[in-house]
């Protein structure tokens, strides 16, 4: 992977300027480092992992580590923290982008990731949407619990257990109702990103459109002819969600 030393090195130096706190990256690591200077905090990380004066072979190093997905990353024994991890990340892999991620393909292309299975991945993909972004994928790359939350798994594909966590309770519209006193309105069902472990995922309504001005006003009357509801929970997906692939509900006539 290129990478502009200097650029790093910026990052790096501006981050443990603002950063290099024991509260922030653990006590264990300026133990380690023997310093708790912030303006020291890089050349002693370079220095304890071996690579004295040798600012490209350590950067060289975590990334080597970083492609070939290791957590943590430690390198000359000393684990790198993974604050620090994300910092170079969003140095090497800058934006702030959200993406809707339809094949495997486009999968592989965005989130670096390479499919076992890719027929199966496919009809997860289809079943449950996709939608990652900029900010997790570079998480992803350094956390394999973060790739579980968000990149599709076959295993999606196992219905066993209760499919539908809200079967049996009232639901009209955009409105739903599990106990007497609280309402829920389902303003909308998309999200920035999509955790793959989300209890609404098997919503049809995750595929439709936004609620409209009239579905929510609908909701409304209910409550208002329901006096017992105390409580309105606005929620989803995302009922606050602006950006270049979601419609705020409220937008829709
Ligand atoms: S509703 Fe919550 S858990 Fe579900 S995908 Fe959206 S953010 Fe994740």
């Amino acid at each position: 992977m290129k990478f502009n030393v200097k650029a790093l090195e910026t990052v790096s130096r501006d981050f443990f300027g603002t950063y290099g706190t024991p509260k922030l990256l653990g006590s264990w690591f300026f133990s380690e480092l023997g310093t708790q200077r912030k303006e020291d905090v890089f050349n002693a990380l370079v220095k304890r992992c071996r690579y004295e004066n040798n600012e490209v072979g350590f950067f060289e190093a975590v990334l080597s580590r970083l492609e070939k997905k290791a957590d943590p990353v430690v390198i000359g024994g000393t684990e790198i923290p993974k604050l620090y991890l994300y910092a170079l990340l969003s140095e090497l892999f800058p934006g702030n982008r959200l993406h809707a991620v339809k094949t495997v393909g486009e999968l592989e292309k965005i989130a670096f990731v390479r499919a076992e299975n890719r027929a199966c991945l496919q009809q997860v993909m289809d079943e449950f949407p996709v939608r990652l972004s900029d900010h997790v994928i570079r998480q992803s790359r350094v956390s394999e619990a973060v790739a579980k939350q968000y990149l599709p798994f076959a295993g999606e594909l196992d219905l066993s257990g209760k499919p539908i966590t809200f079967d049996g309770h009232f639901k009209s519209g955009v409105l739903e109702q599990m106990y007497q006193n609280r309402a829920i309105f389902l303003l909308d069902m998309a999200c920035p990103v999509y955790c793959r472990f989300c209890f609404r995922k098997h919503k049809g309504t995750r595929k439709e459109k936004t609620p409209s001005r009239a579905h929510v006003l609908a909701a409304v009357d209910h409550v208002r002819t329901h006096p017992a509801i105390r409580e309105i929970l606005i929620t989803g997906g995302e009922p606050c969600s602006t950006g270049p692939i979601l419609t705020p509900p409220w937008a829709a006539s």
